[in-house]
């Protein structure tokens, strides 16, 4: 007999113990996990590991007694067995182990999988709205604090379960919420106080628990004192270009693209670091780098291209591309999608949940992704408010290196005010990266383009410069 063919799509705890479970019961079948996301990155890796009974109406109470009992010692003997660290979400390491497949995909259609596979199994959670128009299951937001409180040994829950600490074998989850119907994937500063102060009204010792991270939420960056006592455009100015040209950090080894001169106008500069000791290198060479690059349809797209044949795993955003995803090559990725400071507005977001643009921070979430390597922005002049929405949202530190075209003509997308005060702003923004321990390797004033600045032709300077930084607390 041919060897049956099971797919199981996704890599929660229920795909993977799903997937599991089949290689024990279905002797020599051949299973593959398809999913896009798999641990840390899924519902399953924020559940606290607590085992409630729910209540099923219309079955027998001694048959969900048993279901539970049955349930019950599983779990407890998995947890006071020696694989209990492997469990749960990293169950993915047995699923290879017994020979099994794991293919990071989205899956669109089930019917992408006929006929490669006999059997498909849905496991994909609330992936199943869109994967099968599953129009019953919705969203149950949850958000949870991690910290480090190693005394914290029992579990202590309020009465209506909305407030809980439950200790695991790594850290301690304090929670929660339960906000139904609310797709955001985004942590809320707010949120996070109000649950901190919650938990530590029920266990005070948490008050010393390290790792939690108050910081509330930033509406303004600071800006930086004006250039000088007459407030001109002449100072700020002044300060500005001086500021862009000067390199704050020696970078050895530049990516080949930042080769090109004046004389090449059409290529632009794209320069990354690839000195050792900013680890990007590194990270190319295993494969494992991450490339976001920002932009707005008809540019050049060779530097992508190039990245992603050097082994650099790239997203490209781009309103203009056809399909919502393409996967382009083995490594380049191009979304309809662009990036915006602000969130569509919730009415417009309901009508419209795929709506095409996003903040970065919102993408990253969506996407599962916790860091990356290089994020290169071609922004037409939205440069200004995306970067600013990136430092008030904490985006940075996930960032290893910054590629922006900056714009100087005018004032950018939401940007006014007096032309020192515009000027003072595009500085403070600057000074925030370098406060953030973001080093200028590269600069490039780009001779191409109109000698404009807002609006007039002063100051010998370029309407279009593009800049490198590196994050030198990248890890
Ligand atoms: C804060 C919080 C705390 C919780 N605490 C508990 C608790 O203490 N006890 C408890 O029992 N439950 C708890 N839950 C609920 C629990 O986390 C979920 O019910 C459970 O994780 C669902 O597992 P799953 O495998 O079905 O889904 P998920 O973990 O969401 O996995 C779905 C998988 O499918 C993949 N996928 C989706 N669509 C596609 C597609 N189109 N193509 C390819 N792959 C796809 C995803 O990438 C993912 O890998 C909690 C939930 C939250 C949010």
């Amino acid at each position: 007999m041919d060897t049956v063919r099971i797919a199981v799509v996704g890599a929660g705890v229920m795909g993977l113990s799903t997937a599991v479970c089949i290689f024990k019961l279905v002797p020599g079948c051949s299973i593959t996990v398809i999913s896009d996301k798999f641990t840390p990155e899924t519902t399953s890796d924020v559940a606290a590991g607590m085992l409630i009974p729910p209540v099923y109406p219309d079955t027998p109470i001694h048959k969900q007694k048993q279901w539970f009992k049955d349930t019950f010692d599983h779990l407890f003997a998995i947890a006071n067995s020696a694989e209990a660290k492997d469990a749960g979400v990293l169950l993915v390491s047995g699923v290879k182990g017994s020979g099994g497949l794991v293919l990071t995909r989205r899956v669109e259609d089930l019917w992408e999988l006929h006929p490669s596979f006999n059997i498909v199994v849905n496991c994909s959670g609330l992936g199943s709205k869109q994967l099968v128009g599953d129009m019953e299951i919705f969203p149950v937001r949850g958000q949870v604090l991690k910290v480090q409180a190693p005394w914290v040994k029992h579990f202590i829950r309020d009465g209506s379960g909305l407030t809980y600490i439950y200790p695991g074998i790594a850290n301690v989850t304090l929670g929660g919420t339960r906000q139904k119907g609310d797709w955001n994937l985004s942590p809320n500063a707010e949120i996070s106080k109000q649950i901190l102060s919650r938990c530590c009204a029920l266990e005070p010792s948490l008050r010393g628990a390290c790792d939690i991270r108050e910081k509330g939420p930033r509406w303004h960056i600071d800006l930086q004192p004006w250039a000088g006592p007459a407030r001109s455009l002449d100072e700020e100015a002044l300060r500005f270009l001086r500021y862009i040209s000067t390199i704050q950090i020696a970078c050895d080894h530049m990516s080949a693209d930042s080769l090109a001169t004046d004389s090449s106008p059409t290529k632009k500069p794209w320069s990354v670091c690839l000195d050792d000791r900013f680890g990007l290198a590194h990270q190319i060479h295993s494969k494992q780098c991450r490339l976001y690059s920002l932009g707005l349809g008809s540019d050049d797209t060779r530097f992508e291209v190039g990245m992603a044949n050097d082994g650099c795993e790239v997203h490209r955003f781009d309103p203009s591309v056809k399909s919502a995803h393409v996967l382009e090559n083995e490594r380049l990725w191009y979304h309809r999608l662009s990036i915006n400071w602000r969130d569509p507005h919730p009415a417009v977001a309901a009508q419209k949940p795929y709506s095409s643009t996003r903040k970065l921070r919102t993408i990253l979430n969506e996407f599962g992704h916790h860091k990356i390597d290089i994020l290169k922005a071609d922004l037409e002049s939205a440069e200004w408010k995306v970067l600013e929405n990136l430092i008030l949202e904490d985006v940075l530190e996930q960032i290893g290196q910054l590629i922006f075209e900056i714009h100087l003509h005018w004032p950018g997308f939401e940007v006014s005010g007096s032309d020192s005060s515009v000027v003072r702003f595009w500085y403070s923004l600057l000074k925030e990266l370098e406060l953030q321990d973001f080093r200028l390797f590269h600069s490039y004033k780009d001779l191409s383009k109109p000698q404009i600045f807002l609006r007039k032709n002063i100051f010998n300077a370029s309407s279009c410069y593009t800049l490198s930084w590196v994050n030198t607390r990248w890890k």
